[in-house]
């Protein structure tokens, strides 16, 4: 299988049905990626970011795959929480909190934190009794548009240090993680902190302070030029290499966010008007960056996206949003055939850091999202009834 379920949706009949815009998550594309991304990297537990897509659906399908979680926000909690996940399952992994959000998530039964710095190993005097640290190192990827290690992490040299602090406090840890940064072009930045944290972690065995895991992060990229499957296990190899090199007993976590998420929703909107501006097509559409398009402001992502029905002479266009900013533009110059009013355009692999960081700006509700089984074909169920 090489091509994503969703792409043989029949886009029109679900527009009549269900209006436009429109945003189909596909069940079964998350089965799949999970399933592709567990081969790739065997014994590693996969804690799914909700960051990217924090959805019911998302949360409860990989509940049901075995998938653990990665929380950050009290909202993550509550949303894992509802979905009846098993507390052990989760880590909270934002290396900056106050004393009340680590409360709220110990609560609820989640007792694996992340610091990065002795501010953040303080707050957990008072709980010491209760939880155990992963402590994140940072190792900074210039590779990458999302550079994680720039806010987060400490430097290696201070890795033990912290360590030793936080034993002379008596609060127990659990691990050393870092984040190389989303949508990595290759493993190298992932091989290197692997490798990295593997003499940190004989180095602490020699002290004979006792951690249990490496978190790996996420990063774990899709395929936006093509939309179709990416060769996950073979971009794993080297991580799969790097990884016999920690020691004994020492267990691997990872968390995958946007590889999980970004291929099981496909977005449809419509050209609401139409005009020629300066020699080109300019077509008008009821999405756009401020809604289901926002990751091409804030990931650097130019989604994949083409005419499902409309055929003739390519030519140059522009597709423009439905805000009155004029930056509200998701294609500034892309070869389609000409439209009318009415017509379909679809974009894929939609589902990571999208409609997380959409707005309502110019009033207009975000885009409702139905859920589909592209493989079992169950019912079609609307999960948000679009608000008149
Ligand atoms: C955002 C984030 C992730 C997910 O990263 P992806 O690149 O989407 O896989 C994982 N861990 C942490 C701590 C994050 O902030």
């Amino acid at each position: 299988m090489n091509t994503l379920f969703a792409a043989n949706l029949n886009f029109r009949s679900l527009v009549e049905n269900y209006g436009s815009p429109l945003l189909v998550l596909d069940q079964a594309t998350i089965r799949f990626q999970y399933t592709e991304l567990q081969k790739a990297l065997p014994n590693v537990t996969l804690h799914y970011a909700l960051k990217p897509l924090p959805l019911a659906e998302m949360v409860t399908n990989l509940n049901e795959l075995g998938s653990s979680f990665d929380l950050a926000t009290n909202g993550e909690v509550d949303l894992v929480r509802s979905c009846g996940v098993d507390p052990k399952k989760c880590i909270h992994t934002h290396p900056i909190k106050r004393h009340e959000d680590i409360a709220y998530a110990l609560d609820y039964g989640c007792n694996i934190f992340v610091f990065d710095n002795i501010v953040e190993l303080e707050k957990f005097i008072p709980f010491s009794d209760k939880v155990k640290l992963l402590l994140r190192v940072s190792f900074p990827n210039p590779e990458v548009k999302v550079d994680l290690s720039k806010k987060f992490g400490c430097l290696p040299e201070e890795v033990l240090p912290l360590l030793r602090r936080a034993r002379e406090l008596n609060i127990p840890l659990y691990g050393l993680s870092f984040h190389v940064g989303s949508q990595v072009p290759n493993a190298n930045r992932h091989v290197e902190a692997i490798e990295s944290c593997a003499s940190l972690l004989h180095e602490a065995r020699n002290e004979s302070i006792n951690l249990e895991v490496l978190d790996i992060g996420g990063g774990f990229p899709v395929d936006y030029a093509t939309a179709e499957q990416n060769d996950i296990y073979s971009f794993c190899t080297s991580i799969r290499e790097a990884l016999t090199l920690i020691p004994q007993g020492i267990r691997v976590l990872a968390e995958p966010g946007r590889f999980l998420s970004a291929p099981v929703i496909t977005s449809i909107c419509s050209v609401v008007g139409k005009s020629m501006r300066f020699g080109r097509p300019w077509y008008y559409l009821d999405d756009g960056v401020y809604c289901s398009y926002s990751g091409q402001i804030f990931d650097h992502v130019v989604y994949p996206k083409y005419t499902p029905y409309s055929t003739g002479v390519l030519k140059s266009s522009v597709l423009a949003g439905p805000t009155c900013d004029s930056i509200d533009v998701i294609a500034e110059d892309i070869m389609i055939p000409e439209l009318e009013v009415g017509d379909l355009i679809v974009g894929r692999m939609m589902g990571a850091y999208t409609i997380s960081t959409a707005t309502e700006f110019n009033f207009i509700r975000k885009t409702p999202i139905i859920v589909i089984d592209s493989e079992r074909e169950a019912e079609i169920t609307p999960l948000f009834k679009k608000v008149a």
